[in-house]
């Protein structure tokens, strides 16, 4: 990213900070991209602009922000910085991640279709079938790390790709450069939920994507204390018309939330260096472990996906999955109420180790027999590895499994 000069003049006229920045590179992003120093006082870190309203000098005369829902100074700063995170132009904010899927589902019409995979976030499944389908607009769930089964079901109708990768809580993955090929070849959208991945791990606007949507709530925030979604994008009418939505619809961050965002992000890098090391040896310790039947995790040779992770991912992340032997309900039970530093939660991506049972948690909303037939067995745990000491990680999980 090329910034050049920048110029901040504080109110007198006096310039209060030049910086020559260029050629950012990722983990210099995490820190400068789209924040500067206030230009009131020089306050290196971004404001919390806790206002509703900003005063207009005469009818139509105003410093480019008139009510906090359509613009605030401090998240325009966490919205720029995001999009230049995925390498993208725009960026929107939105109050939740659910929030920021509901704006990309508003660029539809009844009677449009929507692909999708079919090892899916389970509020997105719901979302999809419970609210959206009630509108007229039809979802097809299927084996998206298959280009054929995509294919098949693409047709006139077919409006947006709507692309989840790695998957949860599979881990599969799915090849976006090529979903992005047959969604441009069908002249449809494609979004990427990049939740999972981070921009740290995968920029999927590079892959062709026309959308990337994040759960900030996750791995961008990293610290467990914000509820947040994301969209960007490059397309000026598309962030137009989603900036539209935006405003129409409402839900927006509040202030506070964007500068606890904004100071999560500074440590993206760091974080996301960690859960891979981390996760790295958890995901060896387990395949290792005769209890341990299976363990889903991308970074394995013999991952059916391995290939495309490579290509496509700067390394394999901290989220995973396992089974144990005899895939007993009753045992997986038994392992998440032993764990003593993997606590037992929704949610992932923050720095503390997070462990959950999918079937009867996130993707209790999914029924068993959708379940099933994507391969979600009954016995699965999900480890979302934090950035702790990995000899007690391993400790622990090796206590709970015995
Ligand atoms: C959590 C999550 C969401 C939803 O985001 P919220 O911030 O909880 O509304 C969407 N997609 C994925 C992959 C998620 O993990």
């Amino acid at each position: 990213m090329r910034l050049g000069q920048l110029l901040y003049i504080d109110l007198t006229g006096k310039i209060i900070f030049v910086a020559l920045l260029i050629l950012m590179n990722f983990n210099t992003k995490t820190i400068h991209a789209g924040v500067h120093p206030d230009p009131t006082t020089g306050a290196i870190m971004t404001p919390i602009y806790q206002t509703s309203t900003y005063a207009q000098y005469a009818i139509g005369d105003n410093k480019g922000y008139e009510y906090s829902r359509t613009h605030n100074p401090t998240r325009t700063q966490l919205q720029d910085n995001l999009a230049a995170l995925e390498n993208a132009k725009h960026g929107l904010c939105f109050a939740s991640g659910m929030a920021a899927i509901d704006a990309v589902i508003k660029l539809l019409s009844p009677g449009d279709e929507v692909i999708s995979t079919n090892d899916l976030y389970g509020g997105s499944y719901r979302i999809f079938s419970k609210v959206y389908a009630a509108y007229g607009i039809t979802f097809h769930f299927v084996d998206m790390s298959n280009p054929d089964e995509v294919r098949a079901h693409v047709n006139a109708k077919t409006k947006l790709f709507w692309v989840e990768t790695p998957t949860n809580p599979l881990l599969r993955i799915i090849d976006i450069q090529e979903i992005a090929t047959v969604a441009k070849e069908s002249g449809a959208l494609m979004c990427v939920d990049n939740t999972f991945a981070s921009p740290y791990l995968q920029t999927p606007m590079n892959l062709g994507a026309d959308i990337v949507m994040h759960s900030v709530t996750k791995y961008i925030n990293g610290h467990s204390d914000v509820v947040m979604g994301a969209l960007v994008c490059n397309d000026t009418d598309l962030f137009n018309k989603l900036a539209f939505i935006q405003n129409s619809c409402g839900a927006v961050p509040g202030p506070q939330d964007c500068f606890l965002v904004l100071r999560g992000i500074k440590t993206l890098h760091l974080r996301m260096q960690r859960h891979c090391d981390n996760g790295r040896q958890i995901a060896q310790f387990l395949a290792d472990h005769p209890k341990v039947s299976k363990v889903y995790w991308p970074g394995f040779i013999d991952h059916p996906n391995h290939e495309v992770a490579k290509k496509q991912m700067k390394d394999f992340g901290g989220m995973m999955s396992f089974t144990l032997t005899g895939d007993r309900l009753d045992d997986a039970k038994a392992v998440v109420s032993r764990t003593k530093l993997f606590t037992l939660a929704e949610s992932l991506g923050g720095v503390e180790s997070l462990c959950g049972h999918p079937a009867s948690m996130t993707h209790a909303s999914i029924p068993k027999e959708q379940r099933e037939k994507s391969g979600l067995k009954d016995s699965l745990i999900r480890l979302s590895v934090g950035v702790e000491d990995i000899d007690d990680l391993i400790e622990d999980l090796k206590q709970a499994i015995q």
